[in-house]
């Protein structure tokens, strides 16, 4: 092999390398985004009247305010960060910027 072309192929090699760094350096960056939206709208486990009551509060995982959510009402029951909540009213899995027509103010 001749010097040149040694150092095409080392060229070569450390292009690649780069690739792939730049390749698993955007799939971590996709995984933690997933992580961050996550969903809290599964019943499963939850009685016929609970899902209900869901339904009737009109539950949802978003709020058109992002001054009422979930996280700033007095009924919310905290998660970790990336995880559902709980509430002291509805039963089931809860996100922290959801909402639903029980809303209350934290004082
Ligand atoms: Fe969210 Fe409604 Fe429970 Fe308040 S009462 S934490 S707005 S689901």
């Amino acid at each position: 092999m001749t010097k040149r072309a040694s150092n095409l192929t080392r060229r070569r090699f450390l292009a690649s390398g780069a690739v792939g760094v730049a390749s698993i350096t955007a799939l971590v960056a996709l995984s933690a985004c997933r992580k961050r939206q996550f969903s809290c709208n599964s019943t499963n486990g939850l009685s016929p009247e609970d899902v209900d009551v869901r339904k009737r509060l009109f539950y949802s995982d978003t709020s058109s305010d992002p001054q009422k959510t979930c996280a700033s009402c007095q009924h919310y029951v905290p998660a970790p960060a990336g995880e559902c909540g709980g509430c002291k009213l509805i039963k089931g899995p809860i996100h922290p910027q959801g909402y639903c027509k029980s809303y209350v103010p934290q004082i």
